[in-house]
């Protein structure tokens, strides 16, 4: 075993509970389900009325409401991170079992308050909302009310869920079944392996060339053989969803997505098709890989092959040092927000047997502090794991002063502040590398991530589109999904990358198209945003750094579009979305000056 510099780097919950035992625990739980009691018993009668139900009523309603979500968040919170640090122990399974099932009976007494703020008729919510006493929960109302043209009666909607369990739901656990019981045998170095999915596709960022290519075969020979089913689960799944959008009143089969994003349609749209418009971009970039690689071409099994030269170890102290150097240069206020997390223990870091994998960042609630999970290996690619759940972190902590409900924001820009965390620390990097080949590797990273998120998303979303659009015609078999996924594909690859026919099964195994449709797009959205912010801040300086205090402070207190008109983004000008590219254009260039 090898000694990692993270080691006993543990976060401190005893802000929350003193342990999975305290008697505390079950005192909230008791209390918020009594609560909870006293308030359907208030509130059920009061806003069926139309005399009583003034805005001082629903204030009222708001602000208990929020005091039993707060409590049952610190439970939930601390139950999910006693559980997410040591996922073995039967102790903080149990917790989180129980939390959750007792949360669940609080959220069930709760939940008749939302479905009677929608039954309201228009003319009454609108001068409720009007009045300046519900001000600071207008934008929640609001939202609320704009899912009320899709919402079934109460009967219909306890149908569709129940029912859900053996349709729907039960086509996508089929499907996680088999992605996660997909095995492939592999030969390496002459020797014979069974290989799941994640470890096949991780062969595709070996350096050898070869190794690349049979790896990528075996994949795709693989999936082909489950093809039928998998065919049969997305054909399904699809127009179960077309005979969801037509009860529901959608009007096209990204809507609904749209109205969860807070975004509108042809915003989405506008974005999209500048996208399109930059594939030249990616193609100028893959010949550039060629050129490196000494290819004459790339084929799609050397996307992901390495360049340059790794950066040497990363100890953790080094990485903090870099964070807190990076967000520094930005703003000192970040600086000291990243040095709390350190400092005050809000960070677990140490790899340990039974803790959960990844990274997360968890912000309950605006009483209560970020807490981060990563699992800190001494690499670069950790490195930039920590700048972005701090990122996080810093939106979390600034966005404190919101209320309970305007404290989340939605998918689309729940990503900005940790993605612009990651481009503070990756240039401040770069600019203190002396090893051409390092800062080679560095760049290439670099673009391939966003080329990752931003065309490769692009992409998953207009096949996915397309598949919608062709089963309103057909059933959809293998060959109709396969072709309309190499079409896609090729505009994004051009002739500068040669796909392999077994490529047609890319679409096969990607869990989003299953389980959130059109979850993809967000990916781009928060992606090009970030890049254009931060192109923003090079050209204007210092000046624009209040302007993004100001949004990440604002947390969901409004949609997005309109937190973000202070910084002058027009999310439906192609002129903001394509500053973003201005942005990967200037790496690109970079990376063509060190070659
Ligand atoms: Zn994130």
């Amino acid at each position: 075993m090898t000694t990692n510099s993270a080691e006993g780097i543990r976060w401190d919950l005893s802000d929350l509970y003193a342990a999975h035992d305290d008697p505390r625990i079950d005192l909230t739980i008791k209390d918020c389900h009594a609560r909870a009691e006293r308030f359907a018993d208030r509130f059920r009668a009061l806003m069926q009325d139309r005399e009583t139900l003034t805005a001082e009523c629903l204030l009222q309603g708001l602000r208990e409401l929020e005091i039993i979500f707060e409590s049952l968040g610190r439970v939930g919170t601390y139950a999910g991170l006693l559980y997410a640090a040591d996922t073995a122990k039967p102790e903080y399974q149990d917790l989180t079992q129980r939390v959750e099932q007792r949360s669940t009976e609080v959220r069930n007494l709760l939940l008749f308050f939302e479905l009677e703020w929608l039954k309201l008729d228009d003319t009454i919510a609108s001068r409720l909302m009007a009045d300046p006493t519900l001000e600071a929960y207008r934008h929640y109302l609001k939202s609320l009310r704009r899912h009320r043209p899709h919402t079934l009666t109460e009967l219909e909607e306890k149908v569709i869920n129940d029912r859900d369990n053996t349709g729907r739901n039960a086509f996508g656990r089929l499907f996680s079944e088999i992605t996660s019981s997909l095995t492939f045998s592999f030969e390496k170095q002459g020797e014979k392996a069974d290989l799941n999915l994640s470890q096949i596709l991780s062969l595709l960022h070996e350096p050898d060339r070869g190794l690349r290519q049979s790896a990528m075969e075996t994949l795709y020979n693989g999936l082909s053989q489950h093809g039928q089913v998998l065919t049969f689960i997305y054909d399904t799944l699809i127009q179960d969803q077309l005979t969801m959008d037509r009860l529901r009143s959608y009007p096209d089969p990204m809507a609904q997505r749209h109205l969860f994003n807070e975004i509108d349609g042809a915003a989405v749209k506008t974005m999209m098709a500048v996208v399109e418009e930059n594939y030249g971009l990616a193609h100028d970039y893959f010949r550039l890989k060629a050129k490196l690689l000494t290819l004459p071409r790339l084929a799609l099994y050397d996307q992901y092959a390495p360049v340059g030269k790794e950066v040497k170890p990363f100890p953790y102290h080094q990485a903090r040092q870099v964070i807190l150097a990076a967000f520094d240069a930005f703003d000192p206020k970040f600086r000291q927000i990243a040095a709390e997390f350190f400092d005050k223990n809000w960070i677990d870091a140490e790899i340990r047997k039974g803790k959960r994998g990844g990274a997360f960042c968890a912000s309950p609630s605006p009483q209560l502090h970020p807490y981060i999970l990563c699992n800190y290996d001494d690499n670069l690619r950790d490195v930039m794991t920590v700048a972005h759940e701090l990122g996080h972190g810093l939106h979390g902590c600034l966005s404190r002063k919101q209320n309970y409900f305007n404290y989340d924001t939605p998918l689309t820009t729940a990503e900005t502040a940790s993605v612009f965390g990651e481009m503070l620390v990756f240039d401040y990097l770069l600019e203190h590398q002396t090893d051409r080949e390092v800062q080679i590797a560095l760049l290439a990273g670099k673009i391939e991530d966003i080329f990752a998120t931003v065309f490769r998303q692009n992409v998953l979303t207009r096949f996915e589109e397309k598949a919608f659009a062709a089963r309103t015609e057909k059933r959809l078999t293998p060959d109709a999904l396969g072709t309309l996924w190499l079409e896609a594909n090729g505009k994004y690859y051009g002739d500068a990358v040669e796909m392999p026919d077994g490529y047609r099964w890319g679409w096969s195994y990607i869990p989003h198209f299953i389980h959130s449709r059109f979850y993809c797009y967000s990916y781009v959205f928060g992606q090009l945003l970030v890049l254009a912010l931060y192109r923003m801040y090079k050209d204007e300086g210092k000046s624009c750094v209040p302007k993004y205090l100001a949004l990440l402070e604002a947390g969901g207190s409004d949609s997005p579009e309109a937190l973000l008109r202070p910084l002058g983004v027009n999310i439906h000008k192609p002129k903001f979305w394509q500053k973003g590219f201005e942005e990967i254009r200037a790496l690109t260039a970079k990376l063509q000056a060190l070659i």
